[in-house]
């Protein structure tokens, strides 16, 4: 059985319902502070914070052979407003994770990584050796723990894959599950808001990036693609005795203008477009150089920003109706 921390969340439900349609048994171990139970209609449910001593409870119920880690906090505004609550949470909970997980005598790990650990990047696209420098809480949390598994994995008996995830966008083609932060600070999500009508307009947080159009450009990649990616980790955990670390993303750089309006052409609606300051913390250009993970893991991305849009346009518009 593979146990899934953050499996109300996000990509963590995304991941959870991939793994059931393909056979594997799943426990989901979350504390719905941002995920939703409802999100969980696969395998087991416990909830439970995985920092807490409680976890010990769920290892003895369950037969657990691996662990996907997705938990953690991932806004990066807050982390730089409150850096405690991502070094304990992200870093700190892992440890008592991997405690646990030593006790236990499991073995495998595949972490929720980010493209926040390199900070601006000295080249796009981004390769994985590059330094690792990350300027916000959140990354640096993020980086902590990768060193952790690092070290962890130098002891032995213990095998980790960490996946730095560039921009995770779109939702399930049933909408079952899909995109729901509280309080939403993603791109896509906040642009069909405003498509919808639940806000008057959109904001570009800055135009004067080095970019074409002086927007910022970032690698979207489709949820049920890191979904996918997740299990073929998984695979080569079971299959090699060895740690790696992938970038995930589509390795395609779109502007934020060109997602405005690949949400316009897709929802077939106006809005209001607001030009605004930067953001603190944003790189001009986040593209990930995935060659790595689609040569050593035979994975491929499906979805383009269309239908990346599509998907995420079709659960909009279901969560608004109800
Ligand atoms: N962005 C924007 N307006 C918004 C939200 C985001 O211009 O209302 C920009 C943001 O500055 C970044 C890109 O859109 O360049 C993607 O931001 P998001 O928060 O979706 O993901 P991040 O890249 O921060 O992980």
């Amino acid at each position: 059985m593979i146990l899934i921390t953050g499996g109300a969340g996000y990509i963590g439900s995304h991941t959870n319902k991939l793994l059931n349609s393909e056979g594997y048994e799943t426990v989901v171990v979350d504390n719905l502070v941002k995920g939703y139970e409802s999100f969980v209609k696969w395998g087991s449910f416990e909830n439970c914070d995985f920092g807490s001593s409680k976890l010990r409870d769920v290892f003895e119920k369950y037969d657990i052979e691996g662990v996907i880690h997705f938990a953690a906090f991932s806004s990066v505004a807050e982390s730089v407003e409150i850096p405690q609550k991502y070094f304990k949470n992200n870093y700190k909970n892992t440890l008592n994770l991997l405690k646990i997980m030593r006790e236990f005598n499991v073995d495998k790990f595949i972490f929720s990584s980010t493209a926040s650990v390199y900070g601006i990047p000295e080249k796009v696209p981004i390769t994985e050796d590059q330094l690792l420098k990350p300027i916000n809480p959140y990354g640096h949390s993020k980086w902590i723990t990768e060193k952790a598994l690092e070290r962890e994995a130098e002891k032995g008996d213990f095998n980790y894959v960490s996946l730095r995830y560039f921009n995770a966008a779109g939702c399930d083609f049933d909408c079952e599950i899909g995109e729901l932060h509280d309080p939403e600070t993603h791109l896509i999500p906040l642009v069909l808001d405003a498509a919808i009508g639940n806000r008057e307009s959109v904001s570009i947080f800055g135009t004067d990036y080095n970019t074409p159009d002086g927007t910022c450009i970032r690698d979207y990649i489709h949820v049920n693609d890191l979904a996918s990616a997740h299990i073929e980790a998984y695979k080569y955990l079971c299959e090699e005795n060895k740690s790696n670390v992938f970038n995930l993303g589509n390795g395609e750089g779109y502007s934020v203008r060109e997602v405005i309006d690949m949400c316009k052409k897709v929802t077939e609606k106006d809005f209001k477009v607001e030009i605004t300051d930067r953001r603190e913390g944003d790189p001009d250009i986040l593209i990930a150089d995935s060659s790595k993970i689609r040569n050593e893991l035979g994975w491929q991305p499906e979805y383009d920003l269309e239908t990346i849009v599509k998907s995420a346009w079709m659960w909009h518009q279901k969560i608004n109706s109800i």
